[in-house]
């Protein structure tokens, strides 16, 4: 069974490029009935806060990438690592190294005089235990010194590391404390992870942690390195590129079902869909699909797969999540009259909106209540001719049958008595219905706002 897992540092919020991962991760667990795990890797006790463990679990929530069981601490699992050190030093796959940082340097320093490998090279390697000293020491990896190390990445390919080039890594520091890259071996051999997906800033830790999986006679996983994410203009992603935690993209107003699809359309494709719902990502991705290039930034990608995103939302399931927008921004909640409006009106709401911002700019007269504010043009619209002409439209409403065909007659018959076309008066109409110009077409408008409501307007813009 597929096993994947994400494995945050909780030293930030989730950017955009761990989110990627995260979803990847999620793709391929859940397109194959596998597991998706989380471990927080909060073993540099030093950067990591739980104020950054807490947003990058929000930001997952958010994008709807569940994990199966409890997230795992890193650190909690210390004593675990620890044991695995003890076990390679037992089996003589790692050594207990003596020499102190002074000594180290010096060592680099000479064998840079000299023009040597400045690789550390431990004189412990090979000490006989009998005349290990009784001083602090760190445990070493007794790493091959010969041959090649060769990674079968399902992304960039065969992937080969000469040995030599390979230093004997700190397994256990001289404090008792694991290092990074122990712990990850251990940490992903023990939960099972079958399949180890990241960004292939990685690429090279993979070859010193197989060196670890070999000590230990472990399985080593399939990995598949991913490339990073660049900026609009190919460059390395910034700030300024929207280097953003996902929450700012939640606060942004896109709804989280077309973020996913843009993230599994960043580096990965499948034939030339882009379009596609959370089901057939699942069943489509693959690992062969990830590109080996750089993924490039496309904000106008996202706001359109966003639009056709919030198009197909089931009605309660997108207020839902408008209200989880609101509450991101910190914005007052809805009252029940203005989710029951929203309700009634999101048919039309969601055609054409890339964003819930655009949504519920568009939702203005549903969201506003009597007395409306009216802007200037819409004041200007309200001229006294127009408001004579509106003032007859009320006892026509008053007996239509509220469908749209009624309304548009209604409507009609007004502007054929005035001689105007039915364009003359939308305009005013709008002005009356909305407080504004720009709105949706006055007959959903009005189909939404209901009979009452709608008098009643007409009349305190008469
Ligand atoms: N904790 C690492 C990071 O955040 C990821 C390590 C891994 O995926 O193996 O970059």
């Amino acid at each position: 069974p597929v096993v994947t897992r994400f494995a945050p540092s909780p030293t930030g919020y989730l950017h955009i490029g761990g989110a990627r991962t995260a979803l990847f991760n999620w793709l391929y667990a859940r397109g194959r009935g596998g597991k998706f795990l989380l471990r927080i890797e909060d073993t540099d006790r030093e950067r990591s806060t739980p104020e950054a463990t807490d947003a990058i679990l929000r930001g997952l929530t958010w994008l709807g990438l569940d994990w199966d069981g409890e997230a795992v601490s890193q650190f909690a699992r210390r004593d675990r690592h620890a044991e695995v050190a003890q076990e390679m030093l037992a089996r003589r796959h790692a050594y207990k190294c003596f020499s102190t940082q002074e000594e180290i340097e010096a060592a680099r320093e000479a064998a840079r005089a000299e023009g040597r490998s400045t690789l550390f090279q431990s004189p412990w390697r090979d000490a006989d235990p009998a005349t290990h000293p009784d001083a602090p020491f760190v445990i070493r990896l007794r790493a091959p010194r010969e041959g090649e190390t060769v990674i079968e990445d399902a992304v960039q390919g065969t992937v080969r590391f000469r040995n030599d080039q390979l230093d004997d890594m700190v397994c256990l520091r001289s404090d008792g404390t694991p290092t990074y890259m122990l712990a990850v071996v251990v940490d992903d051999h023990d939960m099972g992870v079958t399949h180890v997906i990241r960004g292939d800033d990685h690429l090279n830790n993979a070859a010193r942690q197989t060196l670890v999986y070999q000590a230990m006679g472990w399985d080593v996983p399939v990995f598949a390195h991913i490339p990073l994410i660049h900026g609009p203009d190919g460059k390395k992603l910034s700030k300024r590129h929207g280097a953003l935690g996902v929450e700012e993209y939640q606060a942004m107003g896109y709804p989280a079902a077309g973020m996913r699809n843009y993230l599994a359309r960043l580096g990965w494709s499948h034939g030339d869909a882009e379009f596609f719902t959370d089901a057939q990502a699942q069943e489509w991705f693959d690992l062969g699909g990830i590109g080996r290039a750089p993924a490039r930034l496309d904000f106008k990608k996202l706001e359109n797969l966003c639009g056709q995103h919030i198009a197909v939302a089931d009605d309660a399931a997108l207020l839902h999540e408008i209200e989880g927008y609101l509450a991101a921004r910190g914005d007052e909640p809805l009252t029940g009259d203005q989710r029951d409006g929203l309700l009634r009106g999101m048919y039309s709401l969601k055609e054409r909106a890339k964003t819930f911002p655009e949504l519920l700019e568009k939702a203005h007269f549903v969201l506003t209540s009597r007395p409306l504010s009216y802007e200037p043009k819409a004041e200007a619209a309200l001229d006294p001719v127009s408001q004579g002409i509106l003032r007859e439209l009320t006892p026509q409403l008053q007996s239509a049958s509220w469908d749209r065909q009624a309304l548009e007659e209604a409507v009609a018959k007004v502007a054929e008595g005035h001689g105007v076309g039915l364009g003359k008066l939308a305009g005013p109409l709008r002005a009356a219905l909305a407080g504004r110009t720009v709105t949706p077409s006055v007959f959903d408008m009005m189909l939404v706002l209901g009979r009452e409501e709608t008098i009643a307007r007409l009349r305190d813009a008469t």
